[in-house]
């Protein structure tokens, strides 16, 4: 049974990540390089445990418990741990050095997951000690807001291991669907076609941003505009995954918006650099085209 987790990276993710398992009751260990950056991290989650309590959806006492159970440290060693969720920046290099480190303090039975949006999960597996214990579980951005998590089996992933994630990320609150580990899976395979086809829409001149955005919002009952969504997101992200689709499926209509790729190359990567296909430097976003 999982009792005790532990987390490596506290990013965006990470903090969500460990937030979410520390609610649920579970132990949690969280990794990063710097105490500067956990630190940071463990005040975010303070913060957002704040929120959830003013909704009235925690108590100070369950705020404070969950607060109580996580652990931060600098050295990636979980000998207690009963699953790692790895989180750290999505390089590969970066990822299997992790893994070497994480698996030689690990239990034997212990379960190894990885949270890229990217990057083969069979792949990454091989490089470990335990491809039969080692799977993906991709979490979505904002982690504590969102419902879904997608799991994905490697090739070598074991049906044990499978069920056993499977019915922890249903013990976090969260619902889970199965993908295989194609590029992009399932969530970004199907939404980022969308975004890009939304910039050779407003690249061709079909319509103006607020007219794209509007069109969906209005006409097809999308929450966000597929404009405003984009610069959610970040630019430089929309267009890498455009690439893992390109290159992973080989299929021309995955080719990333010409305009796309100028807007990163300007450094217009949207809402975290100010600019996107809206401007917001003032106190509302304005459309830059
Ligand atoms: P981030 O840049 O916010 O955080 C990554 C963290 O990993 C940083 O704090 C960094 O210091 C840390 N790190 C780097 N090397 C490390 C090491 N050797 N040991 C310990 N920590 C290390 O990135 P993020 O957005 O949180 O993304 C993390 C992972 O989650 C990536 O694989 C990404 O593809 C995936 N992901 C991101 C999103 C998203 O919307 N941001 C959504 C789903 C999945």
């Amino acid at each position: 049974m999982i009792k005790t987790v532990g987390v490596v990276g506290a990013g965006q993710m990470g903090n969500g990540i460990a937030h979410v398992c520390a609610v649920a009751g579970y132990t949690v260990k969280l990794v990063d390089l710097s105490q500067e950056q956990l630190d940071k991290a463990i005040d975010l989650i303070g913060r957002n445990l704040g929120r959830q309590q003013k909704k009235g959806n925690l108590t100070e006492d369950e705020v404070k418990a969950a607060m109580a159970r996580i652990s931060t440290s600098t050295t990636t060693a979980f000998p207690d741990a009963d699953l790692v969720i790895e989180a750290a920046t999505e390089d590969e290099s970066i990822k299997k050095k992790i893994f070497a480190a994480v698996c030689a303090t690990l239990k034997p039975d212990a379960i190894l997951c990885t949270n890229t949006s990217s990057i083969s999960v069979t792949r990454l597996g091989a490089t470990t000690d335990r491809p039969g214990r080692f799977m993906g579980m991709h979490f979505m951005n904002p982690v504590p807001v969102m419902q879904l998590v997608e799991l994905i089996r490697g090739i070598a992933t074991d049906e044990e291991t499978f069920r056993k994630v499977h019915e922890f990320t249903g013990r976090i609150g969260k619902t889970a669907v199965s993908a295989e580990d194609f590029p992009a899976f399932i969530v970004n395979r199907i939404l980022l076609p969308m975004i890009n086809e939304a910039v050779y829409t407003l690249y061709e001149g079909v319509g103006s941003v607020t007219s794209i955005d509007n069109a969906l919002r209005l006409g097809a009952n999308h929450p966000m505009g597929p404009l405003e969504l984009a610069d959610f997101i970040g630019l430089d992200t929309c267009l890498a995954i455009m690439h893992v689709l390109h290159e992973g499926l080989a299929d021309t209509k995955y080719r990333p918006c010409p305009l796309l790729v100028k807007y990163v190359e300007a450094g217009w990567l949207g809402r975290k650099t100010g600019r996107g296909f809206y401007d917001y430097s003032g106190e509302k976003p304005v459309p830059t085209r």
